[in-house]
Parts: structure tokens; C-alpha cells; sequence
């Protein structure tokens, strides 16, 4: 275990799907065995554009960690806290406020694209407010609180990281001090896992599956997927590389023999595509089957999770309170 710091986190979008699992979460586990790694639910963060619909973020924070939970993420391990409990993230957010210049915030790519989202939508909730301007800059106070080594990110986040690095730099340079680290960014190279209708999969879209689907629910889902689009007979000569869906599902699921003989079948017309999703289907189950009994039992005691993520804050928050004890002496508060 090395003495490293590595910090991620997601928004609480409520129960997670299979893209998130594949993509992030398989990763934190693995990372919990190497760093101290500090794993935040973002609460604050879905305030930027959802502030206007808290009813049920309480229940999304508790299905984002009944997910971790079940998929292994643990609190021996990591520690797994809720941002909005740390309020020594919001007071640093003041500080890098104060030094960040407006144009590092607007040339961040993620808030281009939430503006253009916002701006297509009508009324009240198509405005950008002042906290999703500064949400680059939240970021950073939450990698920051902790002074963190690394970032888990996929290709596309990289500009984050650096940006984090800058407003560090710039922080350091200011107050005269080496204090804070430069983040750096960590790759990873996980399965990206398309919708079941070959899009980006997404709660909203309606083509994901969840990881606490049942195993009916997750055999119909993939029912559902698309296939080779000319064949249309099942004895017909199948072209697994342009069959949109499943087959890529099956390069993710499946070891390499097992796909080469499912494309040797489908290329001779020897499979038919429902047989050959209903097996898929049996192979998703296989692999979520010990995550979704795990599930079943945090789902049924949501007073234990609740009580692991307030143990965890309670831990963060210690961490992020010397960190910010030496920030306010940096830049000379009363
Ligand atoms: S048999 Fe399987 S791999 Fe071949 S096109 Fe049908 S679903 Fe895709």
C-alpha cells in the first residue's frame, strides 16, 4: 500500500448502471488494495444544476453508496464520505475563488456543454447560476481539502486535473509556499459500455442497465439490444463487428475464447441472435450475481449505510481540517 493520496468521487444520480461500474467503480476497488484513497459523494456538485429538485437527494446519496457498497468498495479501505458534510471544502472554495481568473473557468469543457444543455431547456432552470460557473473551482477545493497525489479519470477529464494543478500553482505561488501538491491525473483504461441502443448509456436515455437490476429485468433489457441490422433470417451468415450492441457486450463480459467461438457461430449463421442475447443475458447475471445480493442486504438496512458514510465524514473531515488550518495561516486570516 503506498502512502499516496487518490480522490474520486461522483454526483448522486441515484441507483448507478453498468457504464458507471465498468468505468469507475471497478477501478476504486482495485485502488483501495494500492493508495489511501478518499471516495466523496458530491452533493453540493448536483446543487448546480439541480437545486430546484432536492427531494429525493438524500435517498440518491444512499443508492450511489448502496452501489459502492455492494461492488466492494469498503470503508476498512477507503474512506467514503458526503461532500456537504466537509464544510472546510466550501470555506476553501472561497479562498481559490479568490485567486482563480474567470477565463480558467469558462474554458473548462464540461461546462460548455451543462450551458448548452441548460440554455436548451425553458423557464427558470435554463439560467447559469454563479455556482455552476464556479464548479471547476469546487472541484479543485475537493481534490485540494486533501491535498490529493492522484485522480482516477478517463481521457476526456484530463483538462480537470490540469486545471486543479493551475489554480494549485497559482495558489502556491501567491502565498509563497510549496504547500499544496500537483495533482496529478491517473488513467484508467476501463470497458466503455454503450446503452442498449448503442448511444452513450444514460439514466435519462432509458437504455442502461442497472446494477441493482434483477436478473429478469437485466435478460429482458438485453433482449433489446441491437444486433447485426441485416440479418434477418437466424441461419443467416452474421457479421458480429457491425452487430451494434451485443457483440460488444460480449467483447466486455466474455474471455477471448468464448468470443471467438461466438464469432466463429455467428459468422457462419450456426447462432441465432435471440439465443445468442439470452445467453448474454445469463452472463451479465453471473457476474453481478454476488454484487446484487450484497445490495439486497444494504438496500434492506439503509441505517447502515447512512451510518458508514457519516462515520467516513467524520474521518474526511479530520484530514480536510488540518489541511485548511494551514491554508487559513497561508493566507493570513484573523
Ligand atoms: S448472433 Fe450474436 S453476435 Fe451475431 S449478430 Fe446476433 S447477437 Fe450479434
Amino acid at each position: 500500500m503506498q502512502d499516496k493520496i487518490v480522490f474520486t468521487g461522483m454526483r448522486p444520480t441515484g441507483k448507478l448502471h453498468l457504464g458507471h461500474y465498468l468505468g469507475v467503480i471497478e477501478n476504486m476497488v482495485k485502488l483501495q488494495d494500492e493508495y489511501r484513497c478518499y471516495y466523496f459523494i458530491a452533493d453540493w456538485h448536483a446543487l448546480t444544476t439541480k437545486y430546484d429538485k432536492t427531494e429525493g437527494l438524500k435517498q440518491d446519496v444512499i443508492d450511489v453508496a448502496t452501489d459502492w457498497l455492494a461492488s466492494g468498495i469498503s470503508p476498512e479501505k477507503a474512506t467514503i464520505y458526503v461532500q456537504s458534510l466537509i464544510p472546510e471544502t466550501a470555506e476553501l472554495h472561497i479562498y481559490l475563488s479568490m485567486i482563480t481568473p474567470q477565463n480558467w473557468v469558462e474554458r473548462d469543457p464540461n461546462l460548455k456543454d451543462m450551458a448548452k444543455i441548460l440554455r436548451s431547456k425553458e423557464g427558470f432552470a435554463s439560467q447559469i447560476n454563479y455556482g455552476l460557473m464556479g464548479y471547476p473551482v469546487l472541484m479543485t477545493a475537493d481534490i485540494l481539502s486533501f491535498n490529493a497525489d492522484y485522480v482516477p479519470v478517463g481521457i476526456d477529464q484530463v483538462a480537470h486535473v490540469e486545471l486543479t494543478r493551475d489554480i494549485a500553482r497559482r495558489f502556491n505561488n501567491i502565498y509563497k509556499t510549496d504547500f499544496f501538491k500537483e495533482t496529478q491525473p491517473l488513467l484508467n483504461n476501463c470497458a466503455l459500455i454503450c446503452g442498449l441502443d448503442g448511444n452513450k448509456m444514460g439514466k435519462s436515455f432509458n437504455n442502461d442497465i442497472k446494477i441493482s437490476d434483477s436478473e429478469e429485468a437485466t435478460a429482458k433489457k438485453v433482449m433489446s439490444a441491437i444486433t447485426d441490422r441485416s440479418r434477418l433470417r437466424k441461419d443467416d451468415p452474421g457479421h458480429p463487428d457491425e452487430c451494434e450492441v451485443a457483440f460488444k457486450y460480449w467483447k466486455i463480459f466474455a474471455d477471448t475464447e468464448e468470443v471467438n467461438k461466438i464469432r466463429c457461430e455467428c459468422e457462419k449463421g450456426e447462432r441465432g441472435c435471440a439465443d445468442c442475447k439470452r445467453q448474454l443475458g445469463c452472463k451479465i447475471n453471473e457476474r453481478f450475481k454476488e454484487i446484487r445480493e450484497k445490495r439486497k442486504y444494504y438496500e434492506a438496512h439503509p441505517e447502515t449505510v447512512e451510518k458508514i458514510l457519516r462515520e467516513g465524514s467524520e474521518k474526511a473531515r479530520v484530514e480536510a481540517q488540518k489541511v485548511l488550518k494551514e491554508v487559513r495561516q497561508l493566507v493570513r486570516m484573523f
